[in-house]
């Protein structure tokens, strides 16, 4: 069955979930939607800290340190005993709740013990361990909206999402988790339930747990919203929506109202961590209204997602919001043996997907004689190593130069509306940056003539942040 009409899907992040602050914040926002919507659904992430927590104790485990890890599982215990103490008013509730939280915190030791005495995790394994965030922080939430008179469920998402078997980055398989997410959600909303749905896990098709990736609930809340064909879907966070820039960066940075599902993706690639970066394009595709929104100022409007850049793009600022990636290092290989071959870019690039890299920004001299490229610093080693692998007779016959890198470097993004229609934006960009004496390593236009990347040193991340924020304003 489908349930159709009049349906919001609602997703709590981390920082919503994590305080008694944010906890009764989100109780207080369901029962007011619920004056207005027929059909609430709920994703919720694992606490606050929990789920690096998880990936800490996942680590200590393969180091074969299981006393650390007793210790940390405790005090995740602690964290979830004390939140139902300070929450929920009924005994007998929050101890059943604890009885529920017992035998997973039972199976996450029973698991680590395993992993520390074999001294090796597989990213499966690794996926089940981070999994308890979630499993846990939906039993809790449940109990607390039920001692608040709402009758939600907890539900964990292996029931409903179905994924192909890439663990820690899983991808969905659409029509299963339509078919599944009926099934399963169907019955509960019509006896008027409010599923409370773990973000972030899943199951292939075999049943394997698997993860979509860190910051995945937002996805999660998508894939649930196409599934069920909500009206709304909204990402309750800590912040008004989506800023000029992170505001733990700037903090004059200001909510944009609204923002094209097209800028918004810019953004959400190029490191604004506010909104998942997949979580966009199902939504857009099943023309569901996506929002976001502050948990702690529900009153404010947020921003909502719409589908074409505004028409009247000589009135808006030039710049609508900067963005920063940190942690990558640029690769260039060059040499004069590159000229006119075809495909090199191609060969290229395909040997580095091979390590499983992803490559966030790309630059080629027209010359066709060297081409740069950044990746992630964990794998800047073996994407060298495969390059030169690759290229090995081309640079022992010196057509091609060595494959150099560069030290740590930030990709800075600014998302510019209408770009292709407006002049002199790059000029405007560049004598900004010209007169902070800013040193601009490397550029690449993005494809989609919405952004502007921008390759600077570590150092130079905050005040470039900074000057290109101050042209949202103008
Ligand atoms: P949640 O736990 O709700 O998923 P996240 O930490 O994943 O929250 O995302 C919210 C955070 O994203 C904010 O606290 C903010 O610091 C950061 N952020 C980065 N870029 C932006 C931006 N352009 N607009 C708003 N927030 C941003
Ligand atoms: N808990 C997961 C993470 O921290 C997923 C999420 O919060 O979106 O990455
Ligand atoms: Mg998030």
């Amino acid at each position: 069955m489908s349930v159709s009409q009049n349906l919001v899907v609602m997703k709590f992040g981390g920082t919503s979930v994590g305080s008694v602050d944010g906890l009764s914040k989100l109780v207080e926002i369901t029962k007011q939607t619920q004056k207005d919507w027929k059909n609430v659904v709920m994703v919720a992430s694992a606490f606050a800290g929990n789920t690096n927590l998880l990936l800490k104790i996942a680590d200590l485990a393969q180091k074969g340190n299981f006393l650390a890890v007793e210790t940390k599982i405790d005090e995740i215990t602690v964290r979830n005993e004390k939140i139902l103490l300070d929450m929920v008013r009924d005994a007998s509730k929050r101890e059943k709740a604890n009885l529920r939280l017992k035998p997973l915190l039972g199976e996450l030791k029973l698991v680590c013990q395993a992993v520390s005495v074999i001294k090796e995790i597989s990213p499966r394994v690794s996926d089940l361990i981070v999994s308890f965030g979630e499993r846990m922080s939906v039993i809790v939430i449940e109990t607390i909206l039920r001692d608040a008179g709402v009758r939600a469920e907890a539900v964990e998402a292996t029931k409903l999402i179905v994924t192909d078997d890439v663990h820690q980055n899983a991808s969905p398989l659409l029509a299963d988790t339509i078919e599944k997410t009926n099934r399963r959600l169907g019955a509960l909303l019509e006896k008027g339930g409010v599923p409370v749905v773990t973000g972030f896990i899943a199951a292939s098709r075999s049943g394997q747990l698997t993860t979509l990736g860190r910051g995945g609930s937002d996805y999660s809340a998508a894939l649930l919203g196409v599934a069920l064909k909500a009206d709304e879907v909204w990402i309750w966070t800590d912040v008004n929506g989506v800023m000029t820039a992170d505001p733990r960066l700037v903090p004059e940075a200001k909510t944009i109202p609204q923002i094209s599902y097209q800028e918004v993706s810019e953004l959400a690639y190029f490191g604004a961590k506010v909104l998942h970066p997949k979580t966009i394009r199902p939504v857009i595709e099943a023309g569901i209204k996506l929002k976001v929104l502050n948990t702690f100022e529900p009153d404010n409007p947020g921003t909502e997602l719409t589908a074409g850049a505004s028409e009247n793009y000589n009135e808006e600022p030039i710049i609508k919001s900067v963005t920063a990636i940190r942690g990558v290092q640029l690769v260039t290989v060059e040499g004069s043996g590159m000229l006119g071959v075809p495909g090199q870019a191609a060969r290229f690039l395909s040997a580095v997907s091979k390590t499983g890299a992803t490559v966030p920004f790309i630059t080629e001299a027209s010359s066709e004689q060297s081409i740069t490229f950044a990746v992630p610093v964990a794998y800047t080693e073996c994407v060298v190593a495969a390059l030169e692998d690759l290229l090995a007779e081309q640079i022992e016959a010196r057509k091609i130069d060595q494959v150099k890198t560069t030290d740590e470097v930030v990709i800075v993004t600014v998302v510019c509306p209408n770009m292709q229609h407006r002049l002199g934006v790059a000029g405007k960009i560049f004598s900004a940056l010209g007169d902070a004496e800013i040193n601009v390593l490397a550029i690449s236009h993005g494809s989609c003539e919405v952004s502007l990347s921008l390759i600077v040193g570590v150092e130079a991340m905050q005040p470039t942040v900074q000057v290109l924020h101050s042209l949202t304003a103008l």
